[in-house]
């Protein structure tokens, strides 16, 4: 009878207890990415912020934290380095600004938080949780959201902040090599209590202009999360990624047809490439499965298990 009971008590812990399949995903943009047009330095360097970010997210996670709160650390990394078309290294629109998106979703009880344009908060992806947390809106858009994110206490720039060099070199160019435009930065993550987030950041395509919004603070689009199927966070050319409602196709393949999450993601990535889109995304069910699929030449992109070794992948045959 103890023994019966004993049995029954680890059954209910392995059920309902902490987890330790927990893991977490990021990209930080696609686009033609070739080994190439590489140098070793340059790799280095994308490859050690990946990591960073990685580490960031797994801290998070491995301390027993939610997805929701690796996702936030994770993306943090991100947009606070040059490297990547989010937060400061966002690139400039046609009018010589810097306008950020951002969203992230929740996939245990399917709430969300995004912004669009905003120009003057540092981490676009803190507001959109505040826009979820504090808010019944789900996406708050232009100098309003800038505004709420002021009123939330949160951290303000001046718009020069995000100046850098190589964006402004881009789109004094005007035409920015694909690799320029791209670079927007996401995270998936799986807790230890099976909840999944997904969040995703970015200045949006260079050379932008009329108030452009892509696809990254449109939930469905290029952010969802929901705990029954999965969580997605994308990259590319965000108008196909709208007009293929990405994200949640991704998570309608595995509700409705009971599709496997590499499937669905693979699929749903073949119908932006037929629609004339290219890009990507990054994908995590509540099992621990995980999917990275893309159309484009390359993607930086990684991910960290519960056994805390970060793998860290650019190029298509890596
Ligand atoms: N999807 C983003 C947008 O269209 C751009 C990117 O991922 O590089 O705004």
């Amino acid at each position: 009878m103890k023994s019966f009971l004993y049995s029954l008590l680890l059954l209910g812990f392995a059920i309902g207890g902490p987890k330790d399949n927990f893991a977490l995903v990021i990209h930080g943009g696609a686009g033609t990415i070739l080994k190439k047009n590489m140098t070793p330095e340059k790799e280095a360097a994308y490859r050690a912020k990946l990591e960073e970010s990685l580490q960031a997210g797994y801290a998070v996670l491995n301390a027993g934290g939610s997805a929701m709160d690796a996702v936030e650390a994770a993306i943090h990394i991100m947009e606070d380095s040059p490297l990547f078309n989010a937060g400061k290294g966002a690139v400039f629109t046609n009018a010589g600004t810097n306008e950020l998106d951002a969203a992230i979703m929740n996939g245990a009880d399917l709430k969300a938080g995004a912004v669009a344009g905003v120009k003057t908060v540092k981490n676009p992806i803190t507001v959109a949780r505040k826009v979820m947390e504090e808010t019944w809106h789900v996406l708050l858009a232009g100098e309003g959201a800038d505004k709420f994110a002021e009123e939330q206490g949160l951290e303000i720039v001046d718009p020069k902040y995000f100046h850098t060099e190589r964006r402004w070199k881009a789109i004094q160019k005007m035409k920015g090599n694909e690799e320029e435009k791209y670079g927007t930065v996401g995270c998936v993550a799986l807790d230890k209590d099976g909840n999944i987030a997904a969040g995703t950041s970015t200045g949006g395509m260079t050379n932008k202009r009329w108030g452009r919004v892509g696809d990254v603070p449109i939930i469905g689009a290029g952010t969802y999360a929901n705990n029954k199927t999965c969580a997605v966070s994308a990259t590319g050319s965000g108008e196909y990624f709208i007009r293929a409602a990405v994200a949640h196709d991704i998570s309608a393949l595995m509700e409705y047809k009971r599709y496997s999450l590499k499937k669905a993601s693979k699929k749903v990535i073949q119908k932006v490439g037929k629609l004339g889109g290219s890009g990507g995304v990054i994908a995590i069910d509540a099992k621990g499965n995980i999917a990275m699929p893309f159309n484009s030449k390359g993607m930086y992109r990684g991910y960290i298990k519960s056994d805390g070794k970060p793998v860290t992948l650019i190029y298509k045959n890596e």
